[in-house]
């Protein structure tokens, strides 16, 4: 093999939880160092453009306070008193208070708990493999996606839509619930080039002047958890003013006359009421989309992040099928293509020792879980041991306060394998060191594209830390289970033999080609076949509790949050947490540019451009309560309080309140996150968790 040379480019995908998955230039200085990272010019949807807090990713890998070597907790929990420990005494211990725990309570009592920090296929889904070899709980996973993704299914059958890169040749783009600017930022640069190239205009619909509405031609700013109402005037605009494609909709929908009489008393009267819109607005963005034939609908996960998050993506989905947009090139809907690439996790993931009998946990529930709540334990043991890779949720969970007090109990034993001193690694009895990706080999699907990317290994980590791969493997070893399926593999080989198993090739292929297109033709993109029901048609009114989704919960679940509120056609569900006297405004919890969930809090280059913790408070709501830009503030709801600073300006309604984060814990002026402050009571029908549907009281300090 040739001496590699340096500087020189090495190619891989962002691993982060973002759905643009974008196609990496990195620059590789040293056989351990990186330089700059590009968005890779040639992958069509990536086109070269990347966020910034990858671009500058050098600083996050070669961070001072990365962590390097695995400690063992000397002190009382949270005290920050650590020792080390070697590697092999570490694993030693994780396995016997493994077995210790599974001999006093079963094997249910061990719960490994991961989630999205890498998005990486082998690295992030491979504890399944110990979890199921193990028959310790099941994690049911619903931090994130379940109402988008029901809402979306409950329309069209299956995740995919309208090709992404279609919005560079749309002449309406619709941003609807995600700050693309700061989230997902390929998408501008597809929108932005119809606009220059062909007129295009850019809507974006949220709930504050995020950077997203101040680049669109047209800005519809609404309160927190009314996109259903906005959805359904739209509808009835179009039905009353013939824009309604009639053919259309009585080829590939179910019940349109249904829908239109359904929809007759909801006017744009009767939406601004609850929108807080003006009819004016909506009338104009209902005959815009009305009027142009190819408009692109790219709805995202934030206004799901409600109580009535499925119903509402429901209703912003059925409006393109109500106008035929589906049916021209630059038209249509785009969500998620999670079910174009058809990837054959099985290995991995060690699905043939997967036990349907074993108890599931809700992930979003872990501190109703942790403090031995009886209906989130679904009759089983409480949980005595974890493993907690690619996730943060002391921190990033609902219910803080719950979460902390169950990762305090003495009589749990926690192991986390991370980068950084995340605020949970602070509360744990183990923490071992992980790599980062440019270190390891992966491969990645972009759920907000159509690419399938490999990651590989383009750095040496530092010697002392190990892949999340590794710290399995070994556990397996340790526990007796490492001659199962799946196990004894390196990240390539699993990642070689599911190419193979799935129908896309080789390792050696896609390591050629970089990248797999798996986009499908435009009429399957566009459901010109049928949608995926047995009949072909859109669902305007779906079988909620019947359907079957990529998020419902396991049958020991059942169905979750109040499921019997839903049914019908689109329409404004009043599910949320609608402010009262003691709780007179909404908070939403939104994302920083800077960030991306916890990840990046820890890298100066971000925590400088964001600054500090605060709470937007529009002006009319500061002069009120006497509170002044950069004052002191409370915000409090029976979860708890919070102390940040104010910044008061009128980027929202009056009587909502945003925060953009996630800061971390110890960022915040008595060292608890915002996350204190949102609920983790299930939202129907399939759980999730509504980290923008908060009431709450705010009050000056100081
Ligand atoms: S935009 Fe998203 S996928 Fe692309 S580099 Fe940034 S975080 Fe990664």
């Amino acid at each position: 093999m040739n001496k590699p040379f340096f500087p020189h480019t090495a190619h891989s995908a962002c691993p982060h939880d973002c759905p643009s998955t974008c196609a990496l230039d990195i620059e590789v200085l040293a056989a351990d160092r990186i330089g700059r990272v590009r968005g890779a010019e040639e992958n069509s949807y990536t086109a070269g453009v990347i966020c910034a807090k990858v671009a500058r990713y050098a600083e996050r890998l070669h961070h001072p306070g990365r962590l390097l070597k695995p400690m063992r907790r000397l002190g009382a929990k949270g005290e920050g008193a650590w020792g080390e420990i070697s590697w092999e005494d570490a694993l030693d211990l994780v396995a016997e208070r493994f077995v210790a725990a599974e001999q006093r309570h079963g094997a249910e009592a061990v719960w490994p708990y991961f989630y999205a920090g890498t998005m990486g296929l082998v690295q992030r889904d491979g504890i399944n493999r110990l979890r199921h070899a193990k028959r310790y709980s099941g994690q049911f996973d619903s931090i994130c996606t379940n109402m988008a993704w029901t809402g979306w299914v409950a329309g069209a059958g299956t995740l995919r839509g309208s090709d992404p890169r279609e919005m560079a040749s749309s002449d309406c783009i619709v941003i609807w619930g995600t700050n693309a600017v700061a989230t997902q930022v390929n998408v501008m640069t597809h929108a932005v080039r119809a606009r220059k190239e062909r007129g295009a205009r850019i809507v974006a619909i949220d709930i504050y002047d995020n950077a997203t509405m101040r680049q669109a031609d047209m800005a519809l700013k609404l309160r927190p958890g009314t996109d259903g109402a906005l959805a359904c005037a739209a509808m009835h605009v179009a039905f009353r003013d013939g824009h309604a494609d009639r053919d259309y909709l009585a080829t590939y929908t179910d019940d349109p006359a249904g829908l239109e009489a359904h929809l007759a008393s909801r006017d744009p009267a009767w939406a601004a009421g609850i929108t807080g819109l003006s009819v004016d607005e909506i009338e104009a963005f209902a005959r815009l989309v009305g009027t142009t034939p190819r408009t692109f609908f790219r709805l995202g996960y934030g206004f799901t992040r409600q109580r009535n998050g499925a119903p509402a993506m429901h209703a912003a989905l059925s409006l393109p099928a109500v106008l035929g947009s589906w049916r021209h090139e630059g038209g249509g809907a785009f969500h998620s293509n999670s079910d174009i690439f058809r990837l054959d996790k099985s290995e991995i993931m060690g699905a043939l020792d997967r036990d349907p009998g074993v108890r599931h946990l809700d992930q979003s529930r872990l501190g109703p879980v942790l403090t031995n709540e009886p209906d989130a334990l679904f009759g089983g043991p409480p949980v005595t041991a974890m493993l907690v890779q690619n996730t943060n949720p002391a921190n990033v969970c609902p219910e803080q306060r719950k979460v902390r007090a169950g990762l305090m109990r003495d009589d749990l034993f926690v192991c986390v394998h991370e980068q950084f001193m995340t605020d949970t690694a602070k509360l744990a009895d183990l923490v071992l060191p992980a790599t980062m990706f440019p270190e390891h080999d992966d491969i990645y699907r972009g759920g907000g594209q159509n690419h399938i990317l490999l990651g590989p290994k383009v750095v040496e980590p530092p010697e002392t830390v190990r892949t999340n791969h590794f710290v399995v493997e070994e556990l397996a070893k340790r526990l007796g289970v490492a001659d199962r399926p799946g196990f004894g593999r390196t990240e390539r080989e699993l990642i070689d033999a599911m190419l193979l198993t799935s129908g896309r090739g080789t390792l050696a292929e896609l390591e050629a080609g970089r990248w797999i297109d798996c986009q499908p033709d435009f009429a399957d993109a566009h459901f010109l076949n049928g949608f995926a029901w047995t009949d072909g048609k859109f669902r305007f009114k779906p079988d909620w509790a019947g359907m079957a989704a990529p998020n419902r919960p396991p049958p020991s679940m059942g169905l979750q949050g109040p499921h019997d509120r839903l049914g019908g056609f689109p329409d404004h569900l009043a599910v949320i947490e609608e402010t009262d006297a003691e709780h007179p405004f909404r908070l939403a919890t939104s994302p920083a540019r800077q960030f991306l969930n916890s990840t990046f809090a820890e890298t100066k280059g971000s925590r400088t451009r964001e600054g500090r913790p605060e709470a937007m408070i529009h002006v009319e709501d500061a002069e009120r309560l006497g509170i002044a830009e950069g004052d002191v503030v409370a915000l409090g709801n029976a979860r708890g309080s919070v102390r940040l600073h104010a910044k008061v300006t009128d980027v929202a309604k009056p009587g909502v309140v945003i925060h953009e984060g996630l800061w971390a814990n110890g960022d915040f002026l008595d060292g608890e996150g915002i996350n204190v402050l949102t609920g983790a009571d299930p939202v129907a029908p399939f759980g999730g968790a509504a980290f923008h549907d908060n009431k709450v009281w705010m009050r000056r300090e100081g």
